[in-house]
C-alpha cells in the first residue's frame, strides 16, 4: 500500500524525527498566533514535513498575503488538504476495484474468444478428417490440432495468471476497505461503535426487529464532571474506557455496544427480553459500584464511581428517536431518584 492509498495519513513514528518536527512546529504556531490544538498541529505538522505540497502552498499564500490562521481558516485547510486526502483514498480504492474487475473481465473474454475460435477450427477439421482418403493429410491436420491445443493452453495459463493477480489485488483492496470501515465506525477512545455507527445500527434494528424483543440501554457516569475536575481529563478518559470494558464484558455477542457521546454509552440489544436487558445492565452497574479504581502512579483511590442506566423496550410504531427518548427518560429517572440505579421505562409511574 503506498502512502496515497492509505486511509490513515502516513506518519513517521520515530520519536527522534518527531521531536525535531515538534521543535520546528512550536515556533511556527507561536509566530502565527495559532492554538496548538490537534487540527492546527496536523496542518503545521504536514507543513514542516513538506510532503503535502498543496497544503504547503496554501499555507504559504496565507502567510504571504498576511492572512490570519483563525478557526475558520484552519478548519477549511484541514478539511480541504488533510481530510480530503482520506476522501481521495476512498475514490482511489473505488477506481482500483473497477480497474481490477475490468482487467479480469477482459482476460475471461479473451480466453472465451480463443476457445470459440479453436472450437470452430476443430469442427472444420473434423469435417476435413472425415473426407480424407490417405494418412499424409491426416498427419498435417493432427499437427495443426496439437498446435491449436497448445496455443489454447498458453492463453488459459495467461488468463489464470491474470486472474490470480486480480484476486491478490482484490484481497488487498478488501483489507483496505475493511480498515476504512473499521476507522469510520469505531470510537477512538473506547474501541466501541461511535455515534455514527450507533445511529446506523439502531435505525437498521428498529426497522427490522420485532417489537417487544429488542431493548436499548443508555448509561451515564454519575458526577463525572467531579472526576475530571478532581483527577484531570486523562483519568476521566480512563474511567470511560473502564466502563466501556465492563459493558463489553457483560453484553452478549449479538449486542451492539456504543459510545453515544462524551460519558454516555449505550447497548442496543436485539432479540433480548427486558428481563435479560435488566440483568445485563444491573451486572454492569453493580460491577462498577464494586470496582475500586486507583490512580496508576500513586495508587490513590478514585473513590466510588457509579453509573445510572435507563432501559426501554422497542414498541410498535417506534422510530429510533422515540426509542432513544424512552431510554433517556428512564435514565433521567435513575439520576433523579438518587443515581447508581437501573430503571426500566415500563416500570415508571407515568401518572
Ligand atoms: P450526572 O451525574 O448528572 O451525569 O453528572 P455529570 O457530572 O456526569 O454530568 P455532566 O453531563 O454535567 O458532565 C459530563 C462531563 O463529561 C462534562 C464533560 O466535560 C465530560 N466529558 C465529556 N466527554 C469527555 C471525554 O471524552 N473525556 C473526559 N475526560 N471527559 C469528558
Ligand atoms: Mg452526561
Ligand atoms: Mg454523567
Amino acid at each position: 500500500m503506498n502512502n496515497s492509498t492509505s486511509f490513515i495519513p502516513f506518519y513517521d513514528f520515530s520519536p527522534t524525527v518527531n521531536a525535531a518536527y515538534l521543535k520546528e512546529i512550536l515556533p511556527l504556531l507561536v509566530r502565527h498566533n495559532v492554538a496548538a490544538n490537534p487540527i492546527n498541529y496536523a496542518i503545521w505538522y504536514d507543513y514542516v514535513v513538506g510532503n503535502n505540497v498543496t497544503l504547503t502552498n496554501a499555507v504559504n499564500s496565507i502567510v504571504t498575503e498576511q492572512g490570519v490562521f483563525d478557526c475558520e481558516t484552519s478548519v477549511e485547510l484541514y478539511k480541504k488538504y488533510i481530510c480530503n486526502a482520506s476522501l481521495e483514498s476512498f475514490e482511489h480504492i473505488n477506481r482500483q476495484i473497477h480497474k481490477v474487475i475490468e482487467q479480469a473481465t477482459t482476460a475471461i473474454n479473451d480466453t472465451y474468444h480463443k476457445a470459440e475460435e479453436t472450437n470452430d477450427s476443430f469442427q472444420k477439421k473434423t469435417v476435413m478428417l472425415e473426407s480424407l482418403p490417405e494418412t499424409g493429410g491426416l498427419k498435417t491436420i493432427l499437427r495443426e490440432i496439437i498446435q491449436e491445443t497448445q496455443s489454447l493452453a498458453v492463453t488459459s495459463q495467461a488468463m489464470q495468471g491474470k486472474l490470480t493477480a486480480a484476486n491478490k489485488e482484490m484481497e488487498q483492496l478488501r483489507k483496505e476497505l475493511a480498515q476504512v470501515r473499521q476507522i469510520a465506525t469505531t470510537d477512538g477512545l473506547t474501541g466501541l461503535l461511535n455515534r455514527r455507527a450507533f445511529d446506523m445500527t439502531l435505525a437498521e434494528i428498529v426497522e427490522q426487529s420485532e417489537p417487544d424483543k429488542t431493548c436499548l440501554s443508555m448509561l451515564d457516569i454519575d458526577h463525572f464532571k467531579r472526576i475530571n475536575d478532581t483527577y484531570g481529563h486523562t483519568i476521566g478518559d480512563n474511567v470511560i474506557k473502564y466502563v466501556a470494558s465492563l459493558m463489553k464484558k457483560y453484553a452478549e455477542g449479538h449486542h451492539h455496544v456504543a459510545r453515544y457521546g462524551g460519558e454516555e454509552l449505550a447497548i442496543i440489544m436485539p432479540n433480548t427480553s427486558h428481563e435479560k436487558a435488566l440483568e445485563i445492565s444491573e451486572n454492569i452497574r453493580s460491577s462498577m459500584e464494586a470496582s475500586r479504581l486507583q490512580r496508576k502512579n500513586d495508587n490513590q483511590s478514585l473513590g466510588s464511581i457509579t453509573l445510572s442506566i435507563g432501559i426501554a423496550k422497542l414498541q410498535p410504531g417506534d422510530d429510533p428517536e422515540s426509542f432513544i427518548v424512552r431510554a433517556d427518560t428512564a435514565l433521567y429517572k435513575a439520576k433523579q431518584s438518587g443515581r447508581n440505579k437501573v430503571v426500566h421505562y415500563d416500570q415508571l409511574d407515568r401518572r
